[in-house]
């Protein structure tokens, strides 16, 4: 069986949100919208978000990290979101591994969202149904698309390409791949729902730079319109502009 799936590369987020706009842009107006904002722009403001993106700061000051975390359903293998709804409105598309909501279905009863050990549930405050990503199923699976616009919104806007998107049951899928040779990682295993997205771990790379490296090749008194320093002058205040 086919399971698409995300594979998220921490190593090169960069916390932009691109993915985050772009899926509010496109899910609001398609199959699965509206995701609705309550007070937009009030003090309180909330709002239904198919996926979310968390910035952290690790580390001991003054040797900190900023950490940029993407978050969506991960469209589990063995979703304990689906068997737990009461209506049958939570449901696994045999045919891809996409986890859904039927709306019409859905009573609201937030037993999904208890179940899901990853919060990825919202409850739509407004139309009183539970969403969730749908890895834009509308536009993956619509044919009239090239194959190069079927992919999720936030795969499509996101600029540093940190988002992969394919089957994770192909072994020769990108997703796959990139899995298998950049040590791909599932969140929270212990919980036996086997997610099918994936991150991709940071990568520490300790770049030498020789001293050589540190005279700026944008200097600004490089310009030929510029003047220079004055002979034994030590900053710029006695430069006669
Ligand atoms: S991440 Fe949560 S909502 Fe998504 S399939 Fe897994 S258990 Fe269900
Ligand atoms: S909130 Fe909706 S989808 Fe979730 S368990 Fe209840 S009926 Fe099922
Ligand atoms: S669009 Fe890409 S780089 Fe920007 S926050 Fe989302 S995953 Fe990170």
């Amino acid at each position: 069986m086919t399971q698409l799936a995300l594979v998220i590369d921490l190593n090169v987020c960069v916390g932009c949100h691109a993915c985050v706009t772009s899926c509010k842009e496109w899910n609001t107006s398609g199959w699965a919208g509206p995701m609705t904002d309550q007070r937009a722009y009030d003090e309180d403001p909330t709002g239904t978000f198919f996926n979310r993106v968390q910035t952290y700061e690790a580390g001991v000051f003054p040797h900190t990290e900023t950490y940029h975390f993407p978050k969506s359903c991960l469209h589990c293998e063995d979703p304990p979101c689906v068997p737990v709804c009461p209506t049958g409105a939570s449901y696994k598309r045999e045919d891809n591994g996409v986890v859904l909501v039927d709306y019409d279905k859905c009573i609201g009863c937030k037993y999904c969202s208890w179940a899901c050990p990853y919060g990825a549930r919202e409850m739509d405050e407004k139309q009183r149904v539970m969403k969730k990503c749908t890895l834009c199923i509308d536009r993956i699976t619509d044919m009239t698309l090239p194959e190069s616009q079927r992919k999720p919104a936030c795969v499509l806007a996101c600029p540093t390409s940190a988002r992969l998107f394919g089957d994770a049951h192909d072994p020769n899928s990108v997703v796959s791949i990139a899995i298998r040779e950049e040590g791909g990682y599932a969140l929270q295993p212990e919980w036996g729902t086997k997610p099918a997205n994936h991150y991709l771990p940071r990568r520490k790379t300790r770049i030498q730079i020789h001293e050589d490296e540190l005279v700026r090749a944008d200097n600004p008194l490089k310009k030929e319109q510029l003047p220079s320093l004055p002979e034994g002058g030590e900053t710029l205040d006695d430069v006669a502009w």
